[in-house]
């Protein structure tokens, strides 16, 4: 059984090494406290996931300290929209993306944990932790946290649930762009990782769909894919859009997709969980996870709220081609709604007039 105790192993008990629990971690760290970080697995550790860092991720990176070195990633200026017969796409207003592979993004982020001063334990499961103390208890275990469960905080306000796979192709990504094909039933999108290599993700309501047979609806896409080889084999997870009512608890705190999640069609997971880092600390720093609670909460407004507006047009053809449509015809509108979603816009309803 984990104890938050009051005589101490450490301040701050990390439960899960991925993305959110380093860097919960290397925040901490950041405020002068003693972190420990436990994993199940080793690194690098890879997982389904479209790689894409958007422009406000990649501020919360730098926010905690940690630096993409030059040529771990691909950048990207925007995104693409193709549906039927429609085009349509928009550049972020003033800073760039990066599409990063997996598992090169969790060997910066533990490469930085360790020389933030990070302990860093891994294989070693939660469950192993015997009577582990420490003042503060992060779960930062994913999706099916059992830190979660064992805090008693698994009420749910809303959940809904899709899948996502992913494959790598070797071939020179063709455009700039992370591009969205959109079918009335899922959506596929390219995101170039390497100068030699592409991802290409699927979201979908269906568990048994899988990468090849959606792109025989897209047709012009498996033509450019042609007959490149796949480089990784096709890994699957969910992908949801869920909230809990509460994600703290006592000295317990839940981050990442352990305290709840967007869908994945907004690139957005990893800024998000980066974003609660930051807020994290501060609350640790003031002993105050009430102030946690505060911030997670408007964290995760604005990331929710485009999960919600896009998955709008999932399964509904005729909305989503007259809203593509609508953007191909106004571009500006697109233009707007991608600096909003990168948290360029503070005031949308201000900064549309
Ligand atoms: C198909 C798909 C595409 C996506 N695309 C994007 C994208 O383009 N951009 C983006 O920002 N986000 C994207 N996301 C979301 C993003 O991948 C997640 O939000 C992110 O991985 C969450 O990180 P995490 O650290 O919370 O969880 P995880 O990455 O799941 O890490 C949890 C860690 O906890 C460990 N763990 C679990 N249980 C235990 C235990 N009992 N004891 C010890 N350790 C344990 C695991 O080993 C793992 O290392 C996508 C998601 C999917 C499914």
């Amino acid at each position: 059984m984990l104890q938050a105790a009051a005589s101490l192993d450490t301040d701050v008990l990390v439960v899960g090494g991925g993305p959110a629990g380093l860097a919960a971690a290397i925040a901490a760290r950041r405020k002068g406290l003693r972190v420990r970080v436990v994993d199940a697995a080793r690194p690098p550790i890879d997982k389904a996931c479209g790689e894409g860092l958007m422009p406000d991720a990649l501020q919360a990176l730098a926010d905690l300290g940690v630096r993409i070195p030059e040529g771990a990633g691909s950048v990207f200026r925007g995104i693409r929209f193709i549906g039927d017969d429609v085009t349509v796409e928009a550049d972020f207003p003033s800073r760039h993306a990066l599409a990063v592979r997996r598992t090169v993004l969790h060997q910066i982020l533990v490469d930085a944990a360790a020389e933030a001063g990070v302990e860093l334990c891994w294989e070693t499961p939660a469950g192993d932790l015997g009577h582990a103390s420490a003042r503060w208890i992060i779960g930062a275990d994913g999706y099916s946290s059992r830190v979660r469960t064992w805090a008693g905080l698994e009420r749910w306000r809303r959940r809904k649930e899709r899948y996502g796979f992913r494959a790598h192709y070797r071939i020179e990504p063709w455009s700039e762009y992370v591009e969205v094909y959109w079918h009335a039933d899922f959506q596929i999108y390219v995101a170039p990782v390497a100068t030699d290599e592409v991802l290409v993700a699927l979201l979908c309501r269906d568990p048994h769909l899988r990468i090849d047979e959606a792109l025989e609806s897209f047709p012009q896409l498996q033509e450019r894919l042609g007959d490149a080889p796949r480089s990784t084999t096709e890994r699957g997870g969910i992908s949801a859009t869920r909230k809990l009512w509460v994600v703290t608890q006592g000295s317990v705190a839940l981050i990442g997709d352990a305290s709840g999640s967007v869908d994945a069609i907004t690139g957005e997971g990893l800024g998000l969980a980066f974003r609660q880092a930051l807020a994290l600390a501060d609350a640790l720093a003031e002993g105050n996870l009430d102030l946690y609670e505060a911030a997670h909460q408007k964290l995760t407004r604005r990331p929710r709220f485009f999960a919600e507006l896009l998955l709008l047009l999932d399964g509904r053809p005729e909305l989503q081609d007259r809203a593509l449509r609508y953007l191909g015809r106004h571009p500006q509108v697109f233009r707007f709604l991608l600096a909003w979603h990168v948290g360029e816009i503070r005031n949308p309803i201000r900064s549309f007039n």
